[in-house]
């Protein structure tokens, strides 16, 4: 393999990408195992990728506590949620073997401390509501009452969903370098694309090198669509209606958190990691329900001076087809009543596509509503 010069591309985030991996330790077997649970495992993953640079383990107090409070390591750098590992009681010796759900050790950790912590307290601080009905907030208030700290080294990597779409940081730094790109904008979703969303990452790459598709696959609500549909949807859409060569379609291993607006920070620094240069943020990003404003996910982003984050948020707003325009728009670019805009609910869109209808093609390109459609049939 010849090397490529990644160093025209954004920095990672604290200036170097910290990949957890290494050779299965000796004596592995024998220590003593936790299981993690998806979100822990998605949080291993990442630390292993380099995903979640510059962290080389689960978060000790220090950090933890800066995060809540401050959104920021206790080093400074910005951060915006926890990345802990929950315990029952605290481990025997000073190593630990972290496994799956099947039993499978992955990964080592070298223990640094145990420490409790108050969960409306983080709920209220990261979500924004101590109310349980969150499922953020749930999964938090059914976790283990312990934080483990400690480094990891994960010597199995956990088998990818999509192997064709598990790249790592340092191979998507490869693939915009091997294109030439120095600036490019990450899209993170965790839905299918339709015209709305096609249009802002559209109107991203106008501006920039490339654009890095890059859906979330980690554990989402149930009741959101599932990842192979999705996936499914990605890749009509990009192959009809994108150019090859200014796109990258790659998997974001990450679970959802339903953080709302620290979820955006988070989701940014993470792109960062992958190379982003840019972050495109739409409205209600990594929310659910009615717990966040519209826009918070953006305004949270002035809590931090400019390019301190470094990755450049792209803020956009809702977009629709206007029939006076003739084109897409948002209430930015069009001065057109809401009579000329052709706007679905996410309720009346699933109600066509469950009767294997398929919406107006000013909603959604017809080659990913009939993905859907076949979804909805099976
Ligand atoms: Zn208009």
């Amino acid at each position: 393999m010849t090397a490529v010069a990644t160093d025209r591309l954004i920095r990672p985030h604290g200036g170097f990408l910290v990949e957890r991996t290494g050779d299965r330790p000796q004596g592995v077997e024998r220590l003593e195992q936790l299981t993690l649970t998806p979100r822990e495992l998605s949080d291993l993953d990442m630390l292993a990728s380099g995903g979640l640079s510059p962290l080389e383990g689960f978060m000790n107090q220090e950090d933890y506590e800066r995060v809540l409070d401050e959104m920021r390591l206790a080093n400074g750098l910005p951060w915006a949620l926890p990345v802990c590992l929950a315990v029952d009681t605290a481990p025997g010796g000073d190593r630990v073997a972290l496994a799956d759900e099947s039993g499978r050790p992955l990964a080592m950790l070298e223990v640094e401390e145990v420490f409790s912590y108050d969960k409306e307290r983080e709920a209220e601080r990261c979500f924004r509501t101590i109310d349980a009905e969150h499922p953020g907030v749930a999964r938090l208030y059914a976790q283990h009452p312990l934080y483990l700290s400690g480094r990891v080294t994960v010597f199995e990597r956990a088998e990818p969903r999509y192997p064709e779409l598990a790249v790592d940081p340092v191979d998507t730094r490869r693939a915009f370098a091997e294109r030439g790109w120095k600036r490019v904008v990450g899209f993170q979703t965790r839905n299918p694309i339709h015209r709305a969303h096609e249009y802002l990452t559209k109107g991203a790459l106008e501006t920039v090198d490339g654009l890095l598709v890059h859906p979330l696959i980690g554990e989402t609500k149930s009741d959101d669509v599932p990842a192979e549909v999705r996936i499914d949807c990605y890749r009509v859409l990009l192959d009809g209606y994108y150019p090859r060569d200014r796109v990258v379609l790659a998997a974001f291993p990450a679970a959802m958190r339903y953080a709302g607006p620290r979820e955006a920070i988070w989701h940014a620094i993470c792109r960062k990691n992958y190379g982003c240069s840019h972050f495109i943020v739409g409205r209600d990003h990594a929310g659910v329900g009615s717990y966040y404003g519209t826009y918070d996910a953006q305004l949270i982003f002035d809590e931090f001076e400019p390019h301190e984050l470094d990755i450049e948020p792209m803020f956009f707003e809702h977009a629709f087809w206007c029939t006076a325009c003739g084109q897409m728009a948002t209430p930015k670019t069009c001065p057109h009543a809401d009579d000329d805009h052709v706007a679905l609910s996410g309720t009346k869109v699933r109600e066509l596509l469950a009767a294997g209808e398929l919406p107006p093609v000013e909603f959604s390109r017809p080659e990913v509503a009939e993905v859907l459609v076949q979804a909805y049939r099976s």
